[in-house]
């Protein structure tokens, strides 16, 4: 099939890739340069410590993906593994956290129910779980070695050339740019935070899909140590290669626009992240120092589950958004799991599937989720 995937940030990267693989001819397109959407602003982070079996199973796909994308990229490209500590401070969070430490360890996956050697114990712990394979990655230098594989297999890449328009045949979708008019079998959109509004300004067809915003920082600490997640203030932070880390405070509840949002950090952000971080290491109020601050914004679904599949009605049209805060660990798996049903010219999984909604023009609030309730919404 001859497929046109909009959009070149963790989601169409991935899927343009899987669908190459399995031998249809794909171009990808971007209004800017690759991964130049909310893809760069992300912490990177990828963790076992979940709370669903499904995001489980993607974060497992992703991890492939990565190890292929390292193994053929000729050290451009790495997943750094740090190690990430999940810590739970209420009942509630506590009693989640036993469900997870069921789940990865009964996934086969190492997890440990303490806190690592040699990290400082924080006010307030109920309970720790240490999972030593998390870690994180660049998704710019995952971009270039993709960008790599795509040149290699003469993939058209059309960068800094954004999709104006859509037409809609029977059997394919006309691709309406600038420059060209390009007719494909079929049409994925994946274009994060911004599909809902192309899809209502080209289409006038409605998407549950709603851009919130996230706020990260640099943070310098007086030691080495792995990746962190406090679930009851939802304050993260991960070790970057450089000695430095990144924090970040899951996500600020309400909705933004795509292309007019705070693109720097708050005041009240670095307030709050200094406050959770000296609650939770008194040891550290004099040595840890925050850094530069900055904002992207995450594509909102109601449940929190990715909208992957056709459009209903329009079957030559496909959707791939919505990863909330997390498409860096989820976005290449499910896209494996997409391209598959693509493929085989069936429905991806009912949970991913648009059809799950009773209609597409349902209002809700767009939820922090770093990672998601225990509940799911
Ligand atoms: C502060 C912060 C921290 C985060 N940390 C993590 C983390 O640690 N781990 C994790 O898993 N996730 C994290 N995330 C979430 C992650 O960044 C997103 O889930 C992911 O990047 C979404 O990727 P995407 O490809 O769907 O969207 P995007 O990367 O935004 O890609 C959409 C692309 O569509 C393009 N586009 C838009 N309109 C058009 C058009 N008309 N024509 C052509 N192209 C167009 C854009 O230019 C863009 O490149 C974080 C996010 C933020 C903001």
């Amino acid at each position: 099939m001859k497929i046109g995937v909009l959009g070149a940030g963790i989601a169409g990267l991935s899927l343009a890739y899987h669908l190459k693989i399995r031998g249809h001819e794909v171009h990808l397109y971007d209004r800017g340069a690759l991964v130049a959407g909310n893809t760069s602003r992300a912490a990177g982070i990828l963790t076992f410590l979940l709370d669903h079996d499904e995001d489980l199973e993607a974060v497992q796909r992703a991890r492939r993906l990565y190890a292929t994308a390292e193994e053929k990229s000729h050290g451009i490209f790495r997943f750094r593994k740090t190690g990430l500590v999940r810590l739970a401070r209420s009942d509630a969070s506590a009693r989640a956290l036993d469900a997870v430490y069921r789940r990865v360890r009964d996934a086969g996956l190492p997890v440990q129910e303490d806190l690592p050697p040699g990290f400082p114990r924080p006010q307030g712990l109920q309970k720790a779980l240490f999972s030593p394979e998390d870690g994180y990655v660049d998704p710019s230098a995952f971009a270039l070695a993709l960008y790599t594989f795509f040149r290699a297999t003469h993939t058209p890449v059309q960068l800094y050339e954004a999709v104006e328009h859509l037409a809609l045949g029977a059997d394919s979708v006309e691709v309406h740019t600038r420059y060209r008019r390009e007719t494909y079998d079929l049409v994925v959109l994946a274009l994060g935070v911004w599909t809902a509004r192309f899809l209502q300004a080209t289409l006038q067809k409605p998407l549950p899909l709603k851009p919130y915003r996230a706020q990260a920082a640099r943070l310098v600490l007086p030691e080495r140590l792995p990746g962190l997640y406090d679930m009851d203030s939802g304050v993260y932070w991960i070790p970057e290669s450089t000695g430095q880390y990144i924090v970040g405070d899951g996500t600020q509840v309400g909705e933004f626009q795509p292309d007019a949002f705070p693109e720097q950090a708050d005041e009240a952000f670095f307030q709050e992240v200094a406050g959770v971080l000296g609650d939770l290491f008194p040891d550290f109020a004099d040595t840890a120092r925050l850094g530069r601050g900055w904002a992207g914004l995450l594509a909102g679904t109601p449940d929190r589950f990715p909208l992957a599949g056709p459009y209903p009605g329009v079957e030559n049209l496909w959707i791939f958004t919505g990863f909330n805060g997390y498409g860096i660990m989820r976005a290449p798996g499910y896209a494996e799991l997409l391209a598959q049903a693509l493929h085989e010219g069936r429905e991806p999984p009912p949970f991913l599937s648009l059809r799950r909604f009773p209609r597409l023009d349902l209002d809700f609030t767009p939820g922090p989720g770093f990672p998601p309730l225990a509940s799911g919404v």
